[in-house]
């Protein structure tokens, strides 16, 4: 960490995220969150296909390079797969990214919804229908605003809830998507565009992490292992936070 990264920095580390190509952007008040217009100029207030790529391309090398980190995870809270299955998933989107070359934001989700779909695990299908609903909040439009990623969010962690049963607490990937998805709305209600936006998403979803940690598993296989996985951040909500702060960070 350099001096310069200030607080942000010190959050990836102790949760063991990557240090981010440029300094996570966003703030916590307001008047910080409508400030849009640094390099990168306007594309920085919307997401296009270009955009959604190279934040899908940048969360899908995350996880190849870490996946034994998160296997490691689920290791000790599960049954030592959740890195192979993510890994898995991401090849599998990337290979339907480059067989059907999406023209917008919607059909990139879509291809990496499906890949996801087609993954075992619990988490290949819930993370398959967690990104389905932003590829329905984007479908039609060539560009998206923070509006419609808020609502991909929102729905995305609706779905999952109802699939998968799982409350904030129970220590899953849910504890990352909820409160991201809440924070992402918030920071559209206070006049956010993308960047900013995605930036208040992460440093939410980074905060749930993080408080996985304390809790004992209600839901999934950890819940089997009681006690043994309290102190170990759950390896799902640990990828949500790298989701999103790929889509802070992808210009
Ligand atoms: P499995 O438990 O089938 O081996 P994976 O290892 O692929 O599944 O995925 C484990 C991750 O899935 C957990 O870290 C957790 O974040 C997530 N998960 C498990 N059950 C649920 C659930 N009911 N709702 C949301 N996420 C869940
Ligand atoms: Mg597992």
């Amino acid at each position: 960490m350099t001096p310069q990264e200030g607080p942000a920095a010190t959050r990836h580390a102790d949760l063991s995220v990557s240090p981010a190509q440029g300094a996570a952007p966003g703030a916590e008040d307001a008047e910080e969150l409508r400030v849009e217009h640094g390099p990168g100029g306007g594309r920085r207030a919307v997401m296009d296909v270009d955009r959604a790529r190279n934040w899908w391309e940048g969360f899908a090398r995350e996880v190849e390079e870490r996946s034994e980190e998160l296997t490691e995870l689920d290791r000790i809270s599960g049954d030592g797969d959740f890195g192979t299955n993510l890994r898995s998933a991401v090849r599998k989107a990337r290979a339907r990214l480059e067989a059907g070359q999406p023209r917008t934001v919607g059909e990139v989700f879509t291809a990496v919804s499906l890949g996801f779909l087609d993954t075992g695990g619990t988490s290949g299908p819930l993370f398959g229908m967690f990104f389905r609903e932003f590829a329905k909040a984007c479908e039609g439009l060539p560009v998206v605003g923070s509006d419609v990623l808020a609502r991909g969010a929102l729905e995305g962690v609706r779905t999952v809830q109802r699939l998968g049963g799982a409350q904030v607490g129970d220590k899953t990937a849910v504890d990352a998507m909820a409160p991201a998805a809440e924070a992402l709305q918030r920071a559209v209600d206070a006049g956010a565009e993308v960047t900013a936006a995605m930036g208040a998403a992460y440093r939410a979803a980074a905060d749930g992490a993080r408080s996985t940690t304390a809790m004992r598993a209600r839901r999934g296989r950890a819940s089997y292992v009681g006690e043994v996985a309290r102190g170990v951040v759950d390896p799902g909500a640990l990828a949500v936070a790298w989701f999103y702060e790929r889509g802070a960070t992808a210009a």
